[in-house]
Parts: structure tokens; sequence; C-alpha cells
């Protein structure tokens, strides 16, 4: 088998509402051997992967997949079935997936979802080369493809931490996106209504706070000042300094780094000159400053403070094990590693015990050795610290908190000034006051991880991404979501989110639109290039200041990468017609119009989906909505709209000459139709369309009727506001119309505003990339033909085709309507405008259907201020 296509689609697309990985896979010669040519598969796959017994596939009960196994499948369904289940034997469960026959025999479409995305392309190729061996009788090794799938898991799972905080969120509701794949840097929500955190540091924690915390000194000062309790002691950076600090509070004391963190350099209970002398040291070696303080005695506890409230307490102790009379430490050392919540390091709820130099002077002060056997029920510690990262164990003990412990955690929050923020305190018990007992705060952390809240050894876990959340996002009813508008059809697209942004922000709503020319942040533009994708989504919706997205969408995003967001809150579906078939395993108008109704099926409930009502292609993707349907429609007589309009239903048309909003008994009038700039006093039908759309957009959008009158005033087709589409410019005497029309529809949308310009002759640059069918070039070419007295054809990006192709098709075209249109033919297109430029005269209409729109302009602008306008320009 070979992978031909392999990739995630991470929103919503073609084949699912959700995201899934795409794998367009080429059996080869499996093709010949479906299922039911080999025997003994069933059982083999059976043996391998019991659990896929619970598959229930089209069958519908579980044993289904195996039963379809039995009676013949193919190889590449084999590998759906057998992705989802890999996926879920490393702890993600998925469930969905389909697999289709593509346009050529022994291609096969794998759709199968993902949880994560690394690990869902692994397991598709771990299928793949799974499935072949299934055919080919070699060995199958599932233990080794399942430590190879964890360990994709591992490298690129989010923390414990920071999955707490993303799992809350989610559970609100609240989108979250990773900003780097290497981090824990996430963003929560969208738009203007975003927060991010890095682990559990926020937007919100205070950089003094968190400088603070980082300096055990500067701490204790602050604390000390304010009457809690902490070791007294002091920095040196000498050991003769250090000896005279002990000598001073007297001993036992403990050293530690100034700056430092997991306990690293940390040694506890000294209690001679001589240990001091090798702490220092050891200290020392971590950063230069040393404190030495007093060892207080007790037990070690950490609270964690979220937004002033206290919400969890734990009991921590170092690494240690318990005798049981006949092992040695280091057998129960090892038993204790067996335990599958210790990983290494960060990456599991514990973590494994490294016996280290610590670990064997420990064991030497209390002539202790590894092969030592202790006493049943004897506690050893290995660690003099009681950090989880080295092996230490918690114990929940959040509901023991005495309320004056619980309000001196909650005070220190305040005085360091964090958000969040973790609290070492030694004390006997949380049950009482301080001041009752031996305690003090050792260090206080910015950024504390919350794994042993999450789930202590002992106790009950504590939901602290909860409060992180409702810290971010203090409205229970915030989901920290922006509108989405998104819009999409085969023609119109870039016009109707211009415009509709345009309404936006004259409503003055601050916009973020992304279409196939530019990424705009209100009125700057801040990225140029083709963004109807759904990186550009993803563009749009993290900037800052958004408070609604406007998105083109067009096919090769839906198809490529799916939609970059969940779900949209108004959806426009423009129209469908034929254009760019034959790619992506699109070659039907049927298939195309479920590609762009993706959009529509992504509308939120509750939200809006816009629907041109004269399109019956537009008008069968109502199925797919779930929300409500506005529809926008040019006759204003048909019966599909009065049937919605008196059901309530709001329908945008055009009445007396007026755009109108209608619903129920209710005709608004919105404005006449030719105070709209962009409909050329409404002979661009086209575009009367696309301000129906815009305004039924902008409408559901919560725009007033008097909003939208105002936007559809105030918004020209002029290379300022509407760059290479519908710009009409007159130069000395002559007119020029600008566009960007490259298929049938668009033409023949076109060719009615062209008919209406009255001209002397019309001439027309254009050209279309070779990404075309042959056929479509052709019709192209005709109809060009049909609008112009005189054609300039010259050839655009060959996409793959000799140089010449294109434009001798679109030539073939033009040539077999019977119009006596001339035509010649350039390579280039700046070629082709000089000419055209140079035969075109006074009252001629020019239309350029080029890409470099901005070199024509510049040649009107000298036509129109040269002294001899007639003249070459
Ligand atoms: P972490 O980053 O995990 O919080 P750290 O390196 O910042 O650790 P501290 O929190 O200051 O270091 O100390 C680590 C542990 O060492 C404490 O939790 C406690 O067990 C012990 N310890 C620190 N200071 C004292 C002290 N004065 N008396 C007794 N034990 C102490
Ligand atoms: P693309 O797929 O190239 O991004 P688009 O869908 O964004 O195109 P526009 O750039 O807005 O569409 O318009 C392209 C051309 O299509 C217009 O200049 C016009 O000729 C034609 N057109 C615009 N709107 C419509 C419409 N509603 N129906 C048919 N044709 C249209
Ligand atoms: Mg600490
Ligand atoms: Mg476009």
């Amino acid at each position: 088998m070979n992978i031909l296509e392999h990739r995630a689609l991470r929103g919503p697309n073609y084949y699912s509402r959700y995201q899934a990985i795409f794998l367009r896979l080429d059996i080869g010669e499996l093709e010949q051997r479906p299922s039911d040519t080999a025997p003994d598969i069933v059982q083999r796959i059976s043996e391998l992967i019991p659990t896929l017994q619970e598959h229930r596939c089209s069958v519908g009960r579980p044993g289904g997949f195996l039963e379809r196994l039995a009676r013949g499948t193919w190889a590449g369904h084999i590998v759906e079935h057998v992705a989802i289940e890999l996926q879920n034997l490393i702890g993600f469960s998925v469930g969905y997936g389909k697999t289709i026959d593509a346009y050529d025999s022994g291609i096969y479409n794998v759709i199968y979802r993902y949880r994560d995305e690394a690990c869902g392309l692994a397991a598709g190729v771990e299928a793949v080369d799974f499935v072949e061996r299934l055919f080919s009788g070699d060995a199958i090794d599932m233990p080794a493809i399942i430590t190879r799938l964890k360990n994709v898991r591992d490298d690129n799972m989010l923390g414990p931490s920071t999955a707490a905080i993303v799992e809350a969120a989610g559970n609100r509701g609240i989108p979250s996106t990773r900003l780097s794949e290497d981090s824990s840097y996430v963003q929560l929500g969208q738009g203007h209504r975003q927060q991010r955190i890095q682990a559990t540091v926020t937007w919100r924690t205070n950089l003094i706070g968190a400088g603070i915390a980082d300096d055990k000194n500067w701490t204790k000062q602050i604390l000390d000042d304010a009457g809690i309790p902490v070791p007294q002691g002091r920095v040196c950076e000498s050991y003769s300094e250090a000896l005279d600090i002990a000598r001073d509070i007297g001993y036992p004391v403990v050293t530690k780094p100034l700056i430092g963190n997991h306990g690293r350099g940390i040694s506890t209970d000294i209690d001679d000159d001589q240990a001091l002398r090798e702490a220092f040291d050891i200290a020392a070696n971590r950063y230069p400053s040393v404190i030495v303080e007093k060892y207080v005695k007790g037990e070690d506890h950490r609270l964690l403070v979220i937004n002033g409230q206290l919400v969890a307490a734990a009991r921590r102790r170092p690494a240690h094990v318990i005798g049981d009379g006949e092992s040695s430490i280091q057998a129960l050392v090892d038993v204790e590693n067996g335990d599958p919540r210790r990983g290494v390091g960060h990456e599991n709820l514990l973590t494994q015990i490294q016996i280290d130099e610590q670990s064997l002077r420990l064991l030497d002060q209390q002539n202790l050795t590894l092969q030592s056997v202790i006493a049943k029920d004897e506690i050893v510690y290995l660690k003099s610290t009681a950090n989880l990262s080295t092996g230490g164990t918690a114990t929940d003990v959040t509901d023991d908190v005495h309320p004056e412990v619980k309000y001196a955690a909650e005070r220190i929050a305040r005085l360091i000034g964090l958000d969040i923020i973790g609290i070492d305190l030694l004390s006997e018990t949380l049950t009482r006051p301080l001041e009752d007992q031996s305690a003090a705060v050792v260090e206080v952390n910015a950024g504390p991880g919350f794994r042993m809240h999450l789930s202590p050894t002992h106790g009950l876990g504590r939901n602290v991404g909860r409060p992180v959340v409702d810290m971010l996002f203090p409205d229970s009813d915030d989901n920290g979501r922006v509108p989405i508008a998104a819009v999409t059809g085969t023609n119109g697209k870039t016009t109707t989110v211009r415009l509709l942004a345009h309404l936006l922000r004259h409503a003055r709503r601050s916009v973020g639109m992304a279409c196939t020319g530019t990424i705009e942040i209100n009125n700057h533009v801040i990225m140029r290039g083709d963004y109807s994708g759904p990186q550009a989504a993803a563009i749009v919706l993290r900037e800052p200041t958004v408070e609604y997205a406007v998105l083109e969408v067009a096919r090769g995003g839906i198809m490529r990468r799916g939609l970059g967001f969940d779900e949209c809150d108004v959806g426009v579906l423009l129209n469908i017609a034929s254009d760019h078939l034959g790619e992506h395993d699109i070659h039907t108008l049927e298939e195309l119009a479920r590609c762009k109704s993706v959009v529509i099926d992504a509308v939120r409930q509750g939200g809006t989906a816009v629907l041109n009502a004269d399109d019956p292609r537009v008008l069968d993707s109502r199925q797919w909505a779930r929300g409500n349907i506005v529809f926008f429609t040019l006759d204003p007589d048909s019966p599909t709209i009065r049937e919605h309009v008196n059901e309530h239903g709001v329908a945008f048309t055009v009445h007396n000459e007026r755009i109108v909003m209608r619903q129920g008994k209710v005709e608004a009038e919105v404005v006449p139709v030719f105070e709209v700039p962009l409909t050329f006093e409404g002979h661009a039908r086209f575009n009367v369309a696309n301000a129906l759309a815009a305004s039924a957009a902008a409408y559901a959008l919560g725009l007033s009727i008097a909003d939208i009158q105002r936007g559809l005033q105030t918004f020209h087709p002029t290379p300022g506001q509407n760059p290479g589409r519908t710009n009409f410019i007159e130069a000395a005497g002559m007119k020029v119309l600008i566009d960007y029309g490259h298929n049938v529809a668009a033409l023949e949308a076109l060719g009615e505003l062209v008919s209406c310009i009255p001209a002397h002759r019309r001439l027309c640059v254009a050209g279309a990339p070779g990404n075309r069918r042959d056929e479509d070039l052709v019709a192209l070419g005709a109809q060009l033909a049909r609008m112009h007295d005189s054609l300039f054809i010259f050839d655009s990006d060959p996409r793959g085709r000799a140089p010449g192709e294109t434009s001798a098709l679109i030539r073939s075209g033009a040539d077999s309507i019977e119009d006596n249109c001339q035509v010649e033919v350039f390579m280039e297109e700046r070629q082709a405008v000089a000419k055209a430029f140079d035969q075109a005269s006074e009252g001629d209409l020019l239309v350029l259907l080029i890409d470099d729109t901005e070199s024509a302009i510049e040649r009107l602008r000298g036509r129109r201020f040269a002294p001899d306008a007639s003249g070459d320009p």
C-alpha cells in the first residue's frame, strides 16, 4: 500500500463535522484481495487487537466490523478501524471513521477522528503497516506499536496543569488553541474575549509578584514585615559567613540557593559545622548566593490560592519506602517505581524515585544501605525535600484547613500580588492556627504545579483548573468567543466579505477580516495574499482587538484542512457554480455543493444561515442548517420566500427598486438600490445579490437597519474599497472596468453589467490559470467572446500545462462563437494590456480581467493627466 496524502482536517470539513485525519491510500494489488480471500485474517486481527470486537461498523452492533471482515472488505476500510482502535489503546477515545472509494480504482479516502493530531497521524501510519502485514502474513509486534504511539503521545501532550485548565475551559465551551508546538502557551477564547496562559501563569500574573516569589529572601522579608512566620536566617556568599549565620540562629539549619526550584541544591536538618560546609557547597554550586535559615520542624504543606481564594491544600512527603520486614530498600524502591502513576519528570501524576547521592547520604546517616531490610511499617526517607518531582507523594487535605490558616494563605497571595500562587508552609498541621504550633512559610511559587491537587497520591482530587478559568472568564455565560461570520460560495465571496466588514466597521464595531486579498484588522491591512483558509481564521481570531470576525471560506481550505473554527454564528452561502471541478475529488456540482455547505453545517445552534433562495443547490443546503435561516433573493415573489416570511422567517429582497427586509407582515425598507454604489444603480445584479447577503448577515449579527443603510450607501466599487472587483474608471473619454471574474457564471453575471454600459466598442483583456479543465477554458473563451467585440487573451499561470496551451484553449472557445469577435493571443498579461490600451479609443469600454490591476490603474492615471489624452499611454 502507498500513502498518497495524509493530513489532519483541523476543523469541520467535507467528511465530518469534527476534526479528522484524511488518509488517501493506494491499496495497490490488495484491490484484488478483499479480506474474505485471506481466511485467517479475522482470527489474527481479533487476537492482536481484541477490542476491535466492539466496533459496530455499518452493521450497527458490537462485532459488526468483524462480520464485515469475514464477509469481505478492502484494506482501506481495515486501516480505518485499526487507526481508530490504536488511538483508543493509547487513551484517546475516538469512534468515528469512514472509508470512501475515490474516483480512481484502488484509491481510497480513509477518514477517522483524532484527539491529538500527532497521535492521529502516527496511528494511521502504524495502521497501514499493520494491515499490510496482516495480508502478507508477516509478524506484527503489538507491544512495540503501542510503545511507539505512547512515545508520540508523551512527546506531544500538554502538561497536567495546562491540560487541567484547557479541559476546564472546554467544559464551559471556551475554545483553546496551542500557540506553539512545544510549549504550554495556550490561547483560551478568541479575539478581544481571549485570555492566554502559559501553564499556570496567566496574562494577569503580576511580574513584580513573580519576581518576589523568585527571590526567597525578598519573599521572606515581605511576609516577615506582615507578621507571617518565616524561618529566621540570612543570605551569604561564603562558608565562613554561613557559619556565622548558623552560630547566630543556632542549629539545626537549612541551606538553599537563593534562586532555585524543585528542591535542587537544598539540604535540611543540618546539625554541625562539617555538614554545613558540604551543604553550603551543594547550594553554592547552583547559585552563588545561599540562604542559611532555621530548620523548621513540621510537615510540608502546599496551599494553592487562585484569584484570592484558597482552592486546595496538600501535605507532601519526601520520596520514601515503607518496610515489609522482608524486602531490601532497593526492592521496595523498585516496587514503588513499578506504580504506573510514576513517570519521568512531570509527565505522569507521580515521578519515579531516582536513587542519587543525597539518597545514599540519607541512608548512610541512618546506618542503612540499599541492601538493608527494614522492619514492617518502618518509613525510610530517600530525599530530604518533599517535591513531587523528586519522587515525593501528596495527600489532599483541602477539607482540613483551619479558617485562620485559610485567611493567612489568602492574605499572603494578596501581599505578594499573585493571581495563582503556591505557598510552601511547614507546620505540624493545617487544622490549627499557625501561631499555636511550629510553623513557617519557606517560600511561595508563581506558576505552581497543579499535579498534586489534581491527582494526589492519597485523598480527593480537586478540579483546580476550573477556578483559573472562572477567574479569567468571570461571567459564567462567557464562552470567550467572538461572533464569526463565514462567507462561502463560488462567486462574490470577497466582495461580500469586504462589504460585511464595512457595514460592521461603519457601525463602530471592531472587525477582523480575511479574504483572497488581505487580512485587515479594522482599517489596517496586516497581511496581503490569499487568505481564505483556516490559517487566516486563526490569525484573525488571535488578534486581541477583534470583536467580530468576517472570513472568506474557499473550497481549497475546506478540502485541505477543514474550517479554521469549530462553529460560526453566521454562515453565508452565496451560490454554487461550476469552477475548479476535478480538484480534490470534487467532480460534480452536487459534491461542490456539499463542500460549500460545510460552512452551513458549522453554524452554531442559535446562529444564522444566510442562503440564496435563487440558487436551487443553495436552497438544498438548508437541510444542514441547525440555526435560523435568513434568505435573500432578487425575486420578491419567490414562493420559498413567501412561505418563509409568513412563518415569521426573515428575508432580504428587492421590492420596487428598494432593498427591503421582510418578516411576517412587516416590510422594512433598508435603502433604495440606486443609493448603493456597489450595484451600479441596479445594473450589477450580482452585486445587488451580494449586498442583500451582506445585509442579511449584518442583520443576523445584530446591526440595525439604519446602520446597514448607511453602510451600503458608503461602500464604493473603487480600487480603494473593493480592489480588483467591478472597479469602474473613466479616463479621457474611455471607460475601464476592472474585474476578477474567472469562471463562466461570474462572467455571465458580469456580462449583464457590461452590456448596460454604453460603449462604442467593448474590448477585454483576460486569461485564466491552467488548473481548470479543458472544457472550462473553452467555455470561458466562448462567454468572453459573447460579451465583447475584441479579446486580448494572455497565457496566465500555466499550473502544469505547456506554455501557450491555456490561452489556445480559451481562444478555441472564443473562435467557436460566430459573433465576429476579434481575438488576439499574447504570452504575457503585460503585453495584452499594452496592446488593448493601444487599440482602445474614446467611447470604448475596456474590461480588464487581470491580476496586476495596480499597473493598469497607473496607466489610466497617465491617460487621465496626459496633455494629449489620445496619445500613447
Ligand atoms: P519547589 O520549587 O518545589 O517549591 P524549592 O527548590 O523552591 O522547591 P523550597 O520550597 O524552599 O525549595 O524548599 C523545598 C523543601 O525543602 C520544602 O518543601 C521543605 O520540605 C524543605 N525545606 C525548605 N526550607 C526549610 C526549612 N527552613 N526548614 C525545614 N525544611 C525546609
Ligand atoms: P474567488 O473564488 O476568486 O476568491 P470570490 O468568490 O471571492 O472569488 P469576488 O472576488 O467577490 O468573488 O468576485 C469575483 C467576480 O465574480 C466578480 O468580480 C464578479 O464578476 C463575479 N461575481 C461577484 N459576485 C457574484 C455573484 N453573487 N454571482 C455571480 N457572480 C458574481
Ligand atoms: Mg517550594
Ligand atoms: Mg475571493
